[in-house]
């Protein structure tokens, strides 16, 4: 069974800026269970760095539900909240300089967080040479910083925040000025340490391809859960023909990005479907054999048609047929393939 050790309800942060209300978070679901490596996606200024630093109590949210194992982040007293940053908590940011020490090396970086924490004696120096071996750096624990590749830095840094026996691991970009391969061998290393070691782990990323690294990938929309996309394993019979004694199953990944249901049955329709359709405030819900169908709703549209007296526009705003082509819009022709291909 697994366990919900992450639940965001509701979840609202609403930065004041001068006079202005910026709102970074509006309503957000979201839960992960314990031992759960969930990549976090979207688009700038979508509200993924304000979850993770309201997750790893860095900051506090406006309004909502978010507990972590047990913990209360909205309640708990401030030194409460520092106490869980430090001790449940492991960061891991874009930047490796605002992970690690420059003049230090590897092995001094890992262990100046347990120093922090009031640690003495040689445990620290064996737990730090035990966090980098895990890490894969074990040839490389006294060179330092600036005799390290970017990626080999970035594990450092992962090593740093493992130091002082967190729960759970946040990192924000971790693989955003790293080339592909290295990303490769940093996802590895947290799905090491997740498999492995227990951690939960969550990776904010740019990269779409984080599906194949990760268990479950998230997108955050305007401050909101929008998507998820989850692995399937797909098994397809290689023998064809129905010769029994020769039919090998083979399992093949497929990845399904699914939209994202709140409590109250809220989804989250992406802007550039609604504008293609020229759904708006208002739309038709029909039941068919398959599911649910939005529709923008005609007599609206015909009203405000009226009103305008413009009936030569009147037409552009009907819309159009299922079955026409539609290319402008790259996100719908990939919708729309998609259902096509399932008939
Ligand atoms: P992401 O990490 O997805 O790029 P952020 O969580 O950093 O997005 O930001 C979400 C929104 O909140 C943005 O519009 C951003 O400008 C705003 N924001 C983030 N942090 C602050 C802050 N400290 N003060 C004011 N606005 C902020
Ligand atoms: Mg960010």
């Amino acid at each position: 069974m697994s366990e919900e050790f992450i639940l965001c309800e509701g979840l609202v942060k609403i930065y004041q800026v001068a006079d202005l209300e910026m709102v970074a978070l509006q309503g957000l679901h979201f839960t992960v269970d314990k031992g759960e490596l969930v990549g976090i996606v979207g688009a700038s200024g979508s509200g993924k760095s304000t979850l993770m630093n309201i997750l790893g109590g860095l900051d506090r949210p406006t309004a909502g539900r978010v507990r972590v194992g047990g913990n209360d982040l909205l309640k708990m007293p401030d030194r409460q909240l520092n106490k869980y940053r430090r001790e449940e908590v492991g960061f891991v940011w874009q930047q490796s300089t605002r992970n690690l020490v420059p003049y230090l090396n590897a092995v001094q970086n890992v262990i100046l967080p347990m120093t922090l924490a009031g640690l003495t004696g040689l445990q620290k120096k064996r737990r730090a040479e035990e966090l980098l071996e895990i890490v894969g750096l074990a040839d490389r624990m006294h060179h330092h910083l600036p005799e390290l590749s970017g990626g080999e830095q970035q594990r450092v840094a992962i090593a740093v925040a493992l130091a002082n026996h967190p729960s759970l691991l946040l990192a924000d970009e971790p693989t955003g000025e790293v080339d592909s391969e290295t990303a490769k061998t940093i996802y590895r290393t947290f799905q090491t340490l997740t498999r492995e070691l227990g951690f939960t782990t969550l990776i904010v990323s740019h990269d779409p391809g984080i599906a194949r690294h990760v268990d479950r990938v998230v997108a955050i929309r305007d401050g909101m859960l929008a998507s998820e996309t989850i692995r399937q394993s797909v098994s397809t019979e290689m023998n064809a023909n129905g010769d029994a004694t020769g039919a090998e199953e083979a399992h093949e990944d497929q990845y399904a990005e699914l939209v994202v249901l709140d409590r109250a049955g809220r989804v989250h329709v992406p802007q550039e479907y609604l504008e293609h359709f020229d759904i708006r405030g208002r739309a038709q819900l029909e039941i068919t054999e398959d599911g649910i169908l939005i529709r923008p709703a005609v007599q609206t549209q015909t009203a405000q048609v009226k009103v305008n007296g413009d009936s030569a526009d009147a037409s552009k705003r009907l819309p159009p047929r299922p079955q026409q082509p539609v290319p402008e819009t790259k996100g719908v022709r990939k919708l729309l393939g998609r259902f096509s291909r399932k008939k």
